[in-house]
């Protein structure tokens, strides 16, 4: 399956001024001078291509701070002034779309509460028919790619070609070290289903603090995501909102110099064909990993007929824990991570039992011929 989305590439709407391309600004508008100090700092930087800055909040709890409003507006609108940076807000539903537009923002984010629910994307999908701006959709709170494929499907049936998505992490029950699970593969899922979408990343969410944001970034641009969104507040300790994960500008400045920003396929020749010659190999070592595999398979299949025809069990827990046990050890000592060799060995064990068990309640068994 492929999506079929109507999209125009990143740069033709967003020219990054600095590599990676970063979307930087506080999680929320508290203050004029807050929002002010904090735009001068990201833009003297000269890393940061656009500001962002939250102004209506959807709050998990009522009484939390729930932004500033469209007051907010009216800052963003100096700070873009003052930096010359595109501004982008989120709306979470027409009215908010309606005053982000008459306010001139540049870019509109919908947030991950509001792509869990198709009543909100449609309402504000309706009130951007006809209008030409970029809106980035962040991924629904929950891992549910469907949801987020229909948020942007809704988006583009509007009319919006200035699409791109952000991949900030899905609420997971179980504890880890991050506030909202990277899930990889989800974004990766979305990325081969529609190659020309742009999908940004937002750690600053992924993470939930500071000291995991350097890690998350570089990981997010070396899986070939087009940019980051990053939340920076002048002074974190004091922020209304989100404080364990936003960064001081100059710290954000710091992060940016160490991020390396590589290329899908190298420019320089030598590098080329070494890489050339090396996947060479790898291809042939898969073509064997394949031969090899099919061969068990075929073994297996023996060893089924074998047991049907003289009443045994297809699982023998004994042989199967000896197995994984010695195996495991023996790509341990090849190096190879035990936990991998274990969950490899699992899967081709899941495919002989299927197979065995096909055999099994097949009547061709020779006692019956
Ligand atoms: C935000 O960007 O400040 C925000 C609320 O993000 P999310 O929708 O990803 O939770
Ligand atoms: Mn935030």
């Amino acid at each position: 399956m492929k999506l079929n989305l109507n999209i125009e590439p990143l740069d033709t709407w967003l020219k990054p001024s600095h590599q990676p391309l970063v979307i930087a600004g506080p999680c929320s508008a508290e203050t004029e001078e807050q929002l002010l100090a904090t735009a001068d700092l990201l833009a003297k930087t000269g890393k940061i291509s656009v500001l962002r800055a939250g102004i209506w909040k959807p709050r998990t709890r009522p009484g939390e701070f729930e932004g500033i409003g469209s007051i907010g507006l009216e800052w963003l609108k100096k700070a873009k002034l003052a930096t010359g940076l595109p501004i982008t807000v989120e709306v979470a539903n027409g009215k908010h779309v309606e005053e982000a537009l008459a306010a001139g923002v540049d870019i509109l984010w919908v947030g991950a509460r509001s792509t869990v629910n198709p009543f909100t994307v449609q309402e504000i999908a309706d009130a951007l028919q006809g209008v030409d701006i970029p809106v980035m959709v962040k991924n629904p709170v929950n891992p549910d790619l469907s949801l987020w494929i229909g948020a942007l499907e809704r988006i583009n049936n509007a009319g919006i070609t200035k699409l791109a998505a952000i991949s900030r992490g899905f609420s997971s029950f179980e504890k880890s070290a991050f506030r909202n699970e990277p899930m990889w593969e989800l974004t990766i899922q979305l990325k081969t289903l529609c190659p020309q979408l742009p999908v940004i990343c937002d750690p600053s969410h992924i993470c939930g603090n500071r000291e995991l944001i350097p890690y998350i970034s570089q990981k997010a641009l070396d899986l070939e995501m087009q940019g980051l969104m990053i939340e920076s507040h002048i002074d974190p300790s004091v922020a209304w909102t989100d404080a364990k994960q936003q960064l001081t500008p100059s710290a954000l400045s710091d992060l940016i110099d160490h991020l390396t920003v590589r290329t899908p396929e190298p420019a320089n020749p030598v590098v080329s064909d070494k890489l050339a010659e090396l996947r060479k190999q790898i291809d042939k070592i898969d073509d064997l990993l394949i031969q090899k595999v099919a061969e068990r398979m075929s073994i297996v299949e023996k060893i089924g007929e074998y047991k049907r025809d003289n009443d045994i069990t297809i699982l023998q827990l004994n042989r199967w824990d000896e197995i994984i046990k010695k195996r495991a050890s023996f790509g341990k000592a090849l190096k190879l991570d035990e936990e991998f060799t274990t969950k490899m060995l699992e899967l081709i064990h899941a495919e002989s039992i299927r197979r065995q068990t096909e055999i099994m309640n097949t009547k061709t068994a020779v006692s019956e011929k």
